[in-house]
């Protein structure tokens, strides 16, 4: 989908994510990457990659935004998580999230009981993912051993 096609609110989440990643602390990859994570009751809340010298000790953008998310408003819905990356200043195509982003995307929609859309935003297009559960089939769950 176009970004232009995008309902006012969604356009304001795809501006959020912009503006997270125009802060994140990303000296090493120089790949700044933002994400917005909407809620049931119009909060909006953002993060961004958090880099460190120590490689595994850093963080994306998504954990940033939905671990605050679950820290501030536990028992509010994720409605939507829009995601965008920015190198040199310019707006990358659609970038989706790692299996570790994927996971926590997964598990938040499985606790809400309700489906998140992920929006993976480029400059100019969106790729919408009505539900977490597209982003990793077959996945990891402590409830849902095989056999
Ligand atoms: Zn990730």
């Amino acid at each position: 989908m176009r970004t232009d096609e995008l309902p006012p609110e969604a356009r304001r989440w795809m501006a959020l994510a912009k503006e997270a990643a125009g802060k994140a602390y990303a000296p090493y990859s120089h790949f700044h990457v933002g994400a917005a994570v909407a809620l049931s009751d119009g909060t909006v809340l953002t993060g961004n990659n958090q880099e460190n010298a120590a490689f595994p000790s850093g963080l994306c953008a998504e954990r940033v935004a939905l671990f605050s998310a679950g820290a501030v408003y536990p028992d509010v819905t994720v409605r939507a998580l829009a995601l965008m990356a920015v190198k040199d200043g310019v707006v990358q195509d659609e970038i989706s999230p790692c299996g570790s982003c994927r996971q926590v995307l997964l598990e938040t929609e499985r606790r809400q009981r309700s489906p998140i859309t992920v929006m993976l935003c480029g400059r100019d297009v969106v790729r919408i993912v009505d539900s977490a559960e597209q982003l990793l089939p077959v996945a990891f769950n402590l409830e849902c051993s095989p056999g």
